[in-house]
């Protein structure tokens, strides 16, 4: 399986991940728009046995949103990484760190129902108020 190279702005923390995902699309989720600071989030879905970081494991910090989730990113310069669900066992990638394009596109729109009201989505991809 091909793999994927991701890294933080600073350059001090790299991951790695198959080019397969599980799940490929975009977040509209108010918690999404708070945590990148942008209309929304592009993310990758993989097993958590598939996800490594492969340099600058110290520079990682994880915050606590809830029982189920765990964000992380980069204390040094701050990029957001990646969210480890942890009860499901999966890591979901923000895309935007990887520097290799993975071969899937993303296919679809989730959350779209608490979208940021000034940001319209202007493609054909499928538009879920939540999940699927
Ligand atoms: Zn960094
Ligand atoms: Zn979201």
């Amino acid at each position: 399986m091909k793999k994927l190279t991701g890294s933080c702005l600073c350059g001090k923390v790299e991951i790695q991940v198959p080019d397969q995902f599980d799940f490929i699309g975009y977040c509209h989720c108010s918690q999404c728009r708070k945590w990148t600071g942008s209309a929304f989030a592009a993310g990758g879905l993989v097993d958590e046995k598939d996800f490594s970081i492969t340099a600058g494991e110290q520079f990682v910090s994880r915050y606590p949103k809830s029982e189920e989730t765990e964000l992380g990113f980069c204390s040094g310069c701050g990029s957001n990484l990646f969210s480890h669900k942890l009860k499901r066992g999966k890591y979901i990638v923000r895309l935007g760190v990887l520097d290799d394009a993975p071969t899937q596109r993303p296919n679809v729109h989730i959350y779209c129902a608490s979208k940021a009201p000034w940001f319209e989505i202007t493609d054909q991809l499928d538009c879920y108020d939540e999940l699927p």
